[in-house]
């Protein structure tokens, strides 16, 4: 069924041009308002971020080139996305839905993560803090719980202490980074042996995408994780930092 009515849909917008698309859309959202003068620019972005804005009475909108190839309707879907937001208008879900569907189709994810690859420029610290080794810890966790089969990516602590982004696994750039705030004498070594696990679940178990959805934690992750001791304790800790 929905596949039959993007096909529909898709044989009406064949002949739009993106500025077009977007013109239609805002007549919809804005019946009684005269589209302005608007354009639609694709750019070589690291991500499939998308950007508009109003700007001297014209509308401004920059697409990830990744975008470039995408059907007219997911265009359509973006639109609705884009215009939706700077005008406070609510989105319909089947367009939220369309959008991420076609960003979780497979060649998009793959073409996605080769972009992000190439075009995104990372800093990776080296794995040794003041305080704490990355790779000590690491190590360690691989021979308790993975049997030491895990391969160690790169390793490195973020630039400033976040509270908010305790750790995160980056698997454009194969990387484990860790919150700053850890490497402290007074950092509980529990609450960061803790973080660590967790990134290397996420090395372990990868992101699930299933139709639009995508499912970061999975019922085996989270039940691996259920595995590290002190789990309760742990959390704890974070709460306190
Ligand atoms: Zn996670």
């Amino acid at each position: 069924m929905a596949q039959l009515e993007i096909q529909g849909l898709q044989s009406s917008l064949f002949f739009e041009t993106p500025e077009e698309i977007y013109t239609r859309v805002f007549r919809e959202l804005k019946p009684r308002t005269i589209p302005p003068e608007l354009r639609v620019e694709f750019c070589r972005f690291a991500n499939a971020d998308s950007f508009i804005r109003l700007k001297d009475g014209r509308l401004e909108i920059r697409i990830s080139d990744l975008l470039a190839a995408a059907p007219a309707p997911v265009l359509e879907a973006l639109a609705h996305i884009l215009l939706g937001k700077l005008y406070r208008k609510p989105i319909a879900p089947m367009y939220v839905h369309r959008y991420r569907l076609y960003l979780n189709r497979r060649d998009v994810r793959r073409q996605a993560h080769l972009v992000k690859q190439i075009r995104g420029r990372k800093f990776i610290s080296g794995p040794k803090g003041e305080h704490f080794d990355l790779e000590e810890i690491f190590e360690s966790l691989n021979a308790a719980y993975f049997d030491g089969l895990l391969g160690r990516p790169q390793l490195g602590w973020s630039r400033g202490s976040s509270r908010s982004m305790l750790g995160h696994f980056d698997p454009s750039h194969n990387a484990i980074i860790i919150s700053r705030i850890f490497d402290k004498k007074t950092a509980p070594a529990l609450a960061l042996e803790y973080v660590m696990y967790h990134e290397m679940l996420h090395l372990r178990f990868p992101v699930d995408h299933t139709g639009a959805r995508r499912r970061v934690h999975t019922r085996e992750f989270r039940e691996a994780e259920k595995k590290f001791p002190q789990l309760k304790a742990a959390k704890e800790l974070l709460k306190k930092l």
